[in-house]
């Protein structure tokens, strides 16, 4: 029979009463309950059906239910559910070829975790042995999961309550011309001073007591500033110069959220250690990782590495890895991502931006795309203030639902939001969804000073 709306309710209640839900006062929340999803949508008991704009968690790359991936867990299933990780099983060396053959460069050895979070937690252990160092660098506008490394190095405001001075981590800016810290005016000033700045920090912490420097490729969370050129080739530089390890957070930008398998591809660039978790295989099955270069890989040769988890390299997961980048290849997922976002998102979004006075600025590439939403284009002030909550946080809660009740739903961070749909989307998806996000700003439109 088909889902109804008692079901619904029937599901909320046996949430509400046991389940302790990520980020939220617990009282407060209304989760909506699904009865399903199939690729760019899914829908709740009452028939409401959500294009979705937001990948879930930027995670679902390849849409929901994908077949291929869907039969992949079956058939594994079906052959073997689980092994330890120390033992040798075709889908998991299967898995790790198929990452290490798109990883830039000599990312060669793959180490598998549960997730992104972790796939940090371990790169930050990787470069701490490999060079002796504790302290490690991250941006202020960055986020690289809640475990216990991982949520220190977070520049967001989720960091705050979990903050340890003693985990050896410095913040520092990365460049970002429309909210420039260095009071820069083009792509190349804030590029030069991004990288003086990062300079200075190093001389002032001591570039010796350095093991890593960690960043998002392109910040997803924080807000998909995508660097100038040179910046990363810069930190490359200087990373060579001091012996320190440069770790990329491709968590999000990867697997073909950007129009590029990873997101280094478009700038030329190779970590030492390279995170990854949410594209690999869209989250079907947990599932995260580091590639790990020769150098660092060849450090424990004859030394053990001290990591592991019970669920490293999970054949489930590995085999749902395997079926996504295959299909991923075969229906040339990432060529549309990077299509869509270059002959319909990106125009769209710029149209849609000279239009709203709310928009203050539109940026991205592939189907990851941010627009800075501002009270005021001349001041660019915000729309809602940094970390805003409750009646603060108005306007961005009322675009929010007026999203949601055009049948779309949104990423919304902070006073942004992100247009990051499906790499599979269809042009003709990506035109409702769009249709459906003009109409929501004009929510936003109402809270400018214009
Ligand atoms: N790193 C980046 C860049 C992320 O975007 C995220 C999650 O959003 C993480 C790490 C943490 O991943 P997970 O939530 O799988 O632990």
């Amino acid at each position: 029979p088909p889902a109804s709306a008692a079901d619904g309710a029937a599901v909320k209640a046996a949430d509400r009463a046991h389940v302790f839900h990520s980020w939220s006062a617990q009282g407060l929340i209304d989760p909506l309950p699904v009865a399903g999803a199939e690729g760019s949508y899914f829908w709740d008991y009452d028939g409401n059906r959500y294009l979705d704009f937001s990948s879930q968690l930027v995670n679902t790359n390849i849409g929901h239910q994908h077949p291929k991936v869907v039969a992949a867990i079956q058939e594994q299933a079906a052959k073997l559910c689980t092994i330890a990780p120390g033992f040798a099983v075709d889908v998991r060396s299967e898995a790790a070829r198929l990452i290490a053959e798109r990883t830039p460069g000599d990312l060669d050895k793959i180490f598998f975790t549960n997730g992104g979070a972790e796939a940090v937690e371990n790169a930050v252990r990787m470069a701490r042995l490999h060079t002796g160092r504790a302290k490690v660098l991250s941006t202020y506008r960055s986020y690289h999961g809640a475990t216990a490394a991982a949520i220190n190095l977070t520049g967001d405001p989720r960091r705050w309550p979990s903050d340890t001075a003693s985990a050896g981590v410095v913040h520092f800016w990365g460049p970002f011309l429309y909210r420039s810290p260095f009071h820069a005016e083009n792509e190349q000033q804030e590029c030069e001073r991004a990288l003086a700045h990062l300079e200075e920090t190093l001389a002032f912490e001591g570039p010796q007591s350095i093991a890593a420097i960690i960043l998002e490729t392109v910040p997803g969370t924080a807000g998909i500033m995508v660097p100038p050129p040179g910046y990363l080739a810069g930190v490359r530089e200087i990373c060579d110069r001091y012996g320190i390890v440069f770790i990329l957070d491709e968590v999000m930008a990867g697997f073909g959220r950007t129009g590029e398998w990873f997101a280094a591809d478009h700038f030329g660039v190779t970590p030492d250690l390279l995170t990854f978790a949410k594209g690999v295989n869209s989250g079907y099955v947990p599932l995260g990782g580091v590639a790990i270069s020769a150098e660092i890989a060849a450090t424990f040769d004859k030394r053990p590495y001290p990591g592991g988890l019970t669920y490293s390299g999970h054949p489930l997961a590995c085999a749902s890895a395997v079926a996504t980048i295959n299909a991923m290849a075969e229906e040339r997922i990432v060529e549309n991502a990077a299509e869509i976002g270059a002959k319909v998102i990106g125009p769209a979004l710029r149209e849609i931006a000279e239009r709203h006075p709310s928009v203050g600025e539109v940026r991205g590439l592939g189907v990851f795309w941010a627009l800075d939403l501002v009270r005021n284009k001349e001041t660019r002030e915000p729309l809602v203030p940094y970390n805003a909550s409750g009646a603060a946080n108005a306007p961005m809660a009322e675009f929010a639902a007026a999203c949601k009740r055009g049948g779309l739903w949104p990423f919304v961070n902070m006073n942004r939001t992100h247009v990051v749909p499906a790499c599979t989307v269809t042009e003709a998806e990506a035109k409702e969804g769009l249709a459906a996000l003009d109409e929501a700003l004009t929510v936003a439109d109402a809270h400018t000073d214009a």
